[in-house]
């Protein structure tokens, strides 16, 4: 029985009592953070390349520059490890191994790996955001990235027990993806919804192409009942998160600027808008200064549902576990707080409500076993 209704930043009954019982340290919250099932809503496939990863997909593709590196070198190439001046230095290392997904095994072999990394951080379900057209190649048409995509996380929902879905992402940078090319993103997407595509979102440079242009492909989206969400709020001027309230989005990617805008965290409250937050990546995007200094600790306060992602696990070198850990020591968030924020993670996937009722109550039956195994005396 859930103590109150669905996104509200509650937490059912049965843990609420099952965390009375435990008095809480540092170490049982980390003990609590690697047991607690999660979801995952902003993870980008190019994003989640692990060296190790790279290594092996340059190895299938015969790319013998990058497959000849030590592990080493990739990774001093591929990972972000310290905060950047701003977000374009991080998306450079995107495109430097881009390349390596231009063919339908290794983008189902990277989509695979993303599911095994999931389950190894207790993720129940996750949804893997990519545009198609970045990744297509002459011989290798969007609809067939997607479908190579599909092939891998079916493969790894079977191997690793982690559901997944994917959400399009149109792209705002003209010199990446054409206007054509966005439409025909879309097409696919709806084409595909119900069939593994659950989401719509747009991402790159905040200061190309506005949300504005992007008017009817998200009327579309929304006609047709798929997920809605768009990075917006990241860098400035962070004005499009004025439209995707006025669009009724389901959610915002990332929002840091919200507070910087008059009305609109009042207005997200209000509509209770989930705001997919991404702790370390805002940080080494320099979106914030430091992760003490993150909006997202007063949007838990002022009653804002928010879902944690790690935004890129490949290109920053984290995890969502980690991710948690930072709510646990620079947000001063506790174990009640860390199953609400999950939880509220699950409320917002786009999935329908059938769907999400039991992935909820496996959710539920997992962190109630992680609370007693933390009660038992030691
Ligand atoms: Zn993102």
């Amino acid at each position: 029985m859930r103590a109150r209704p669905p996104g509200d930043g509650g937490i059912p009954q049965s843990l609420s009592r099952a965390l009375d019982g435990i008095r809480w340290t540092p170490a049982r919250l980390s003990a609590l953070i690697q047991g607690l099932p999660k979801v995952e809503t902003h993870l980008h496939l190019d994003g989640s390349l692990s060296p190790r990863t790279i290594k092996d997909l340059a190895l299938l593709m015969g790319d013998k520059t990058i497959a000849q590196k030590p592990l080493a070198e990739i990774e001093r190439l591929a990972v972000v490890k310290s905060p950047r001046a701003s977000l374009d230095e991080v998306l450079a290392s995107f495109k430097l191994f881009c390349r390596l997904l231009r063919e339908p095994q290794a983008v189902e072999e990277a989509s695979r790996r993303v599911a095994q990394r999931a389950a190894a951080q207790n993720v129940l379900h996750f949804e893997l955001r990519f545009a198609p057209a970045l990744l297509a190649a002459e011989a290798f048409p969007q609809e067939d990235v997607l479908e190579a995509a599909l092939r891998g996380l079916r493969r790894g929902a079977a191997e690793f027990g982690v559901s997944s879905a994917v959400i399009v992402c149109l792209i705002r940078d003209e010199d990446l993806v054409s206007d054509r090319q966005n439409s025909e993103m879309l097409d696919l997407a709806l084409a595909y919804h119900g069939r593994g595509v659950v989401g719509l979102d747009l991402a790159g440079n905040e200061r190309a192409r506005p949300l504005s242009r992007f008017k009817p492909h998200y009327a579309r989206a929304l006609k047709a009942g798929l997920g809605t969400t768009a990075h917006a709020g990241e860098t400035p001027p962070g004005d499009d998160l004025d439209l995707i309230l006025d669009w009724k989005l389901d959610r915002i990617g990332h929002g840091v600027l919200a507070g910087k805008r008059p009305g609109i965290l009042e207005r997200i409250r209000k509509r209770a808008v989930t705001i997919e937050t991404n702790p370390t990546s805002n940080l080494r995007t320099g979106a914030v200064k430091s992760l003490s200094e993150h909006p997202a600790r007063s949007w838990r306060r002022a009653g804002i549902p928010i879902a944690i992602s790690t935004d890129d696990p490949g290109v920053f070198g984290i995890e969502l576990g980690g991710e948690y850990e930072v709510l646990a020591r620079h947000w001063g968030f506790g174990a009640e707080d860390l199953l609400a924020v999950s939880l509220q993670g699950l409320d917002s996937l786009f999935l329908p409500e059938r769907r999400k009722r039991p992935l909820r109550r496996r959710w539920e039956a997992l962190a109630l076993k992680a609370l007693r195994s933390l009660a038992k005396p030691s």
